[in-house]
């Protein structure tokens, strides 16, 4: 079952977010709460609830979300390396339902996280 979440009034520009990049699949902007000098958020436009939720219909859909949070990265200037996120439920850390990928980067990241 899928529910309505932030990121979707984000699709939907019902709230304001500061985005960076945007195709007929996805949509990327900046984190609100950012973990790192760069933090941006990929999202599908179509709602997957969470990584574990992800079937082989999904294929096509998943790598282009690694490929434009690739070209996103790049973008915004993360020569140097950069760190992709995907948090599932509650173990996971996941607040929001909306499969999103974090891009964090502009500095040295630590391992492993907590
Ligand atoms: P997660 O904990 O992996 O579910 O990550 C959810 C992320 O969404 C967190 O890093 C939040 O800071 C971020 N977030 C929540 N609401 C918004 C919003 N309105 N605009 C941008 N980022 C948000």
């Amino acid at each position: 079952m899928t529910v309505d979440t932030v990121f979707d009034k984000i699709i939907r520009r019902e709230i304001p977010a500061d985005i960076v990049y945007e195709d007929d699949l996805a949509l990327a902007f900046k984190d609100i709460n950012p973990q790192a000098p760069v933090h941006i958020l990929v999202i599908p436009k179509q709602q997957i609830v969470k990584i574990s939720d992800a079937r082989s219909q999904h294929r096509d859909l998943l790598g282009h979300l690694l490929l434009t949070a690739q070209q996103v990265a790049e973008q915004a200037g993360l020569e140097n390396g950069y760190r992709l996120v995907i948090n599932d439920g509650a173990d996971g850390g996941q607040t929001v339902y909306h499969l999103h990928i974090h891009i964090l980067g502009g500095r040295s990241l630590g391992w492993p996280p907590g």
